[in-house]
């Protein structure tokens, strides 16, 4: 491969064009493995972050991509429908938290994002409450790249003081202070209920990641949170907007994170593992009390539509992605996936580098006491055949639910080996 070229011309997510880190060849994947180009095969514990959750190169999914092909790979979604897209609608419907019954999709995840919070602020519009147009959310929270999702992830990763004055000024409480496994104590949502209190007149909408913050943080956080925010929304008069297209689909150990707190959100986004990594494809869901209000004042009409919306190819590719979680039994996987974390991780914890050691469903992660070096840690995981990339104070494996004891094995033992290397 001309990897000169590759270095020259081509941008990689969040690097540089003068000093770019090494990238490394892809020419296949199987299963759990990536083939690199001089044949050597990893163990995958990204699975592509979170989305390739039954491995690469699946058969079933596959041939769904190429039947629909035969058909029709792309049309557009205004004034035209399909069966891929009626049939993943239904089948979704059937999975997703009560209450949610409408459906948009989208072309990815930011997009999703952006199209939530298009309809929160529509929503307040057509209740005559024009003003309800800003957003509350957590620190260490991520919801995509776009300028929106942007203006609602994490300041300091998010680099809001990067892009200045142009990003909209959200409002921001602290991450919960509460884990997902320690005792709940009321004045954990403190924070939350004061900033609900105070700016409520304000707010559209409060978004977050329920339970697990991802690229923010990788943090877990006490489900009675979750369930007190909806609470609260609702006291105050604001929607809440979950966004599972890190944890939706059982990574967390439930199929969506917010059964966790038994929460139905008022729109909800998903992407990632929807299409089973195969394709960029995501949606976001509500209820039909925001849909029928959005729909019944001027302009009558939710104002999106990306030109790749509901395409067949993804849609095809989603629904056999949905056999696949329900024929394989994702929750023993991801249980299974869960203890043997639980258990093999353990170890980091003593080393000098180690600041925690956390897990939860099919997510495992360590986090250092300072930045790690990631283009040497990357290179000595190659080195012991697996896939992990760390970033910042994080390193963490999110494997595809099809790993073995043995993969898995091997991935754990890489994480904790290279981590006493730098301790
Ligand atoms: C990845 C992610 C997004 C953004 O999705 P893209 O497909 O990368 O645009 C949004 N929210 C969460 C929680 C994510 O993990």
């Amino acid at each position: 491969m001309d990897l000169n070229f590759d270095r020259e011309h081509l941008w990689h997510p969040y690097t540089s064009m003068v000093d770019p880190l090494p990238v490394y060849p892809v020419v296949g994947a199987s299963g759990v493995y990536l083939e690199l180009e001089d044949g050597r095969k990893l163990v995958d514990g990204m699975s592509s972050w979170w989305a390739a959750v039954h491995g690469y190169n699946h058969p079933y999914l596959n041939v769904a991509i190429e039947r629909q092909l035969k058909k029709v790979s792309h049309v557009m979604f205004g004034g035209i429908t399909h069966e891929p897209a009626i049939e993943l609608g239904k089948r979704l419907l059937l999975m997703v938290p009560q209450g949610l019954t409408k459906i948009f999709y989208a072309d990815s995840g930011s997009v999703s994002v952006e199209v939530a919070m298009k309809m929160a602020v529509q929503y307040w519009y057509s209740k005559g409450k024009p003003q309800k147009s800003n957003f509350l959310t957590i620190r260490k929270g991520y919801h995509g790249d776009t300028w929106d999702a942007m203006s609602v992830s994490d300041p300091d990763t998010g680099m809001h003081s990067l892009f200045g004055p142009a990003l909209p000024k959200r409002f921001f409480v602290e991450s919960p202070s509460i884990g997902f496994y320690d005792e709940w104590k009321d004045e954990s949502f403190e924070p939350m209920r004061k900033a609900l209190a105070e700016h409520g007149a304000d707010l559209a909408a409060v978004i977050l990641e329920p339970i697990v913050q991802g690229a923010g943080g990788m943090r877990f956080y006490h489900p009675r949170y979750l369930a007190e925010l909806r609470r609260y929304c609702d006291r105050y008069g604001v929607l809440l907007v979950a966004d599972e297209i890190a944890t939706g689909f059982g990574r967390t150990g439930r199929l969506f994170a917010c059964e966790y707190a038994d929460v139905s959100p008022d729109i909800m986004c998903i992407g990632k593992a929807l299409t089973g990594g195969c394709m960029t494809f995501s949606a976001t869901l509500t209820t039909d009390e925001v849909a029928l209000s959005i729909s019944s004042k001027d302009p009558r009409a939710f104002m999106h539509g990306p030109t790749f919306m509901g395409n067949p190819l993804a849609c095809s590719v989603a629904l056999a992605s949905l056999d696949l979680l329900e024929s394989g039994g994702w929750k023993s996987r991801v249980s299974a996936i869960e203890m043997q974390l639980k258990r093999e991780l353990e170890p980091a914890r003593s080393l000098a580098c180690v600041a925690d050691v956390r897990v939860l469903g099919a997510i495992g992660v360590v986090e250092t006491k300072s930045p790690v070096d990631m283009a040497f840690l990357q290179k000595a995981f190659v080195e012991r055949g697996v896939w992990i990339r760390p970033f910042a104070r994080l390193v963490y494996v999110m494997p595809p639910y099809i790993i073995s004891q043995e993969e898995l094995s091997r991935l754990t033992s890489a994480l904790v080996d290279v981590l006493s290397l730098v301790s």
